[in-house]
């Protein structure tokens, strides 16, 4: 990756500065791309907003399936809604030991 200067928006020195978002300033210790560091965190916020999105959405029973059609569906929402159980777990876990 290239390496560039930029200026300290706080200390106004300038820095090395591979153009990582949250690469900080040499003198003061100061992100230096304050904005670019907030875009990726909205990037990031937007994915995982997504793949929730993704988890929660069940497959669909019609009226109109056949009754075998219907039991499988039922095993493959149970299987999903057990699936996001384990997942919402996971993450009640890493919740706790990470505060
Ligand atoms: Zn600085």
């Amino acid at each position: 990756m290239a390496v560039s200067t930029r200026k300290c928006p706080a200390c106004g020195q300038w820095s090395n500065w591979s153009q990582n978002p949250d690469d900080k300033c040499e003198h003061c210790g100061s992100i230096l791309d304050p904005q670019g560091l907030r875009a990726r965190q909205l990037q990031e916020e937007e994915a995982l907003r997504q793949k929730k999105n993704l988890n929660i959405a069940l497959i669909e029973i019609y009226p109109y399936d056949s009754s075998l059609t219907r039991f499988g569906k039922r095993i493959v929402q149970g299987f999903q809604l057990t699936l996001m159980g384990i997942i919402s777990f996971i993450i009640w876990v890493v919740t706790v030991l990470a505060g």
